[in-house]
């Protein structure tokens, strides 16, 4: 899990026309991809009981909240929002409320005295009490497996991308992070499911898929077999009509040879990679019981660009974990210019209750937990900003996912956010953009030919 990933909260549903039963339904997420994957699978599941999404709680049947508690940040934002709702609960007794997210597991007896407005607690990917509890879907016959994964907003006309996942949970004990406990074990989806799941995507207009897993490259050991994320990347990306394939989140300790070689050798499966660090010292990587050495995440860099030279990088780090000392934080500052990624995700440390490392002290002042936050930033702004300047001239390959103030946005096959500025509609279309601006973040360029 990227620790150090941006919290958003993430707009997956867009309004819908008022359905025949007129029942409308409403969802919030923050957090991670598999998260909005979760999301997108109740979506599908409200939709196919005649449900339409509406993105005004005010009139939605049911308010469903996907939580996430990997930072005190993200935790803090549910309770404001489960608290904010209470109003709307009372004028309005026959709106269902239901949480779900990593907030609930293990805690439905805790979270039932903390918020009695709550109608329904599920656990993630416990999909069948959401079943039972929607009256429409209950009375169904099919099984939950029959119902699709995915709600697609009347079927793809903007939809061009997707997040399928590829395996649950995680079976690593880093000492810092909550996921196992609420995740659970790493539980890998069945092969051919889905890859006739992608099949199925594509065919109904989506370009770009990413594989999500909190351990995405641990995958399959636990399946009959043991059939790798290398056999699952050949054979996604072999799928006629997918443009674009990537996968999150790795785990350095899995990232093979033969994932990297599946990577460098399949055309759709676009040249980025991210891999989290935490840290750059050995002995904060060794509280964090990370399992690895910078040694080592460093080598796996190394090989990936040996395969593939130019290739995009991403990392987490996480600062002022317990006990960090300036001397090892400056470690970690070695490292990340050493390295030299694209894209550096940091997070300050904050305890999550339950885990080791809140046993432990949390010892480092904040106000020197930003001093580092902002030292990460500044080191990647440094890094950023001449890599993306001599980015200028180049023509890249972009994806044009959204519009904003008048200029499209979209994604380079290397992650790179690239804007541009074109009357025609772009949206889910490729384009070949010749870059003529560039900033730390993104970049800005023209339409090169015809969109495709
Ligand atoms: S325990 Fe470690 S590997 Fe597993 S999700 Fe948490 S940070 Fe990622």
């Amino acid at each position: 899990m990227p620790k150090g990933a941006t919290i958003e909260l993430i707009p997956v549903i867009s309004p819908d026309p008022l359905p025949e039963n007129g029942k409308l339904f409403h969802i919030w997420t923050i957090g991670c991809q598999m998260n909005e994957a979760d999301s997108a699978r109740v979506a599908a599941m409200l939709h196919e009981a005649g449900y339409r999404a509406t993105d005004s709680e005010e009139q939605a049947d049911i308010v469903v909240l996907n939580s996430c508690v990997v930072r005190q940040a993200a935790e803090d934002k549910v309770a404001g929002k489960l608290n904010s709702l209470i109003r709307e609960k009372r004028a309005r007794p026959d709106m269902s409320l239901v949480l779900t997210g990593c907030m609930v597991t293990n805690q439905q007896e805790k979270l039932k005295e903390r918020f009695p407005h709550v109608d329904l607690f599920f656990d993630p990917s416990d999909f069948d009490s959401l079943k039972h509890f929607v009256p429409e879907l209950a009375e169904m016959e099919d099984d939950l497996e029959t119902l699709p994964h995915y709600y697609l907003e009347d079927v793809a006309d903007t939809a061009v991308s997707a997040f399928v996942p590829i395996i649950y949970g995680c079976t690593f004990l880093c000492s810092y992070c909550i996921v196992p406990y609420r995740r659970g074990k790493e539980t890998s989806r069945p092969f051919d499911e889905i890859v006739s799941e992608v099949r199925g995507l594509v065919e109904r207009g989506v370009r770009d898929v990413t594989l999500l897993g909190q351990t995405v490259n641990a995958y399959g050991h636990d399946l009959p077999g043991k059939p790798d994320l290398a056999d699952l990347l050949r054979a996604v990306g072999a799928i006629e009509g997918l443009d674009r394939l990537r996968f999150l989140t790795s785990h350095p300790k899995y990232m093979s040879d033969r994932i990297l070689e599946a990577m460098a050798e399949v055309p759709s499966i676009c040249e980025h990679l991210n891999l989290p660090v935490q840290a750059g010292d050995n002995e904060v990587l060794r509280r964090m019981r990370r399992t690895y050495t910078t040694d080592l995440w460093l080598d796996r860099l190394a090989r990936a660009r040996e395969l593939m030279p130019g290739i995009t990088v991403a990392t987490d780090i996480i600062v002022g974990f317990p006990g960090e000392t300036d001397e090892q934080f400056q470690h970690t500052l070695d490292v990340l210019e050493e390295a030299d990624c694209d894209k550096v995700h940091v997070a300050m440390y904050s305890p999550r209750p339950g885990t080791l490392s809140a046993r432990w002290e949390d010892d480092v002042p904040a106000d020197v937990k930003h001093a580092r936050h902002q030292a990460v930033e500044d080191l990647q702004v440094h890094l950023c900003t001449a890599r993306n300047a001599a980015r200028v001239g180049q023509t890249m390959e972009v994806l044009i996912d959204s519009k904003n103030k008048g200029r499209w946005g979209g994604r380079s096959r290397g992650n790179t956010l690239v804007h541009v500025a074109d009357d025609r509609d772009l949206l889910g279309s490729i384009v070949d953009v010749r870059i003529t601006e560039s900033s730390p973040w993104y970049l800005i360029g023209e339409v090169a030919g015809s969109p495709r």
